[in-house]
């Protein structure tokens, strides 16, 4: 799903991708290099990030209420 161009290194001409920062060939910096290839699934990692602790934030929530609900219950009877 990448939108990587494949591009010639300016110093020793292989095929590289744009998303490369640098030559896996000869390390020579990508003149061509496109961090904005890479931004897609940059951002769907931080969302899922996000998403994981949301879910985490909303399980504690579940417990301390669980727990709240225990100690309720337990002083009624
Ligand atoms: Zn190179």
């Amino acid at each position: 799903m990448s939108r990587s161009k494949k591009v010639k290194c300016g110093k020793c001409g292989k095929q590289i991708d744009t998303d490369d920062q640098f030559c896996g060939y000869c390390g020579e910096e990508n003149q061509s290099y496109d961090p904005a290839s890479k931004k897609g699934t940059g951002k769907t990692a931080q969302r899922n990030r996000l998403q994981f602790r949301v879910l985490i934030t909303v399980f504690i929530i579940a417990i301390v209420v669980a727990a709240y609900y225990a100690v309720f219950v337990a002083k009624l009877l």
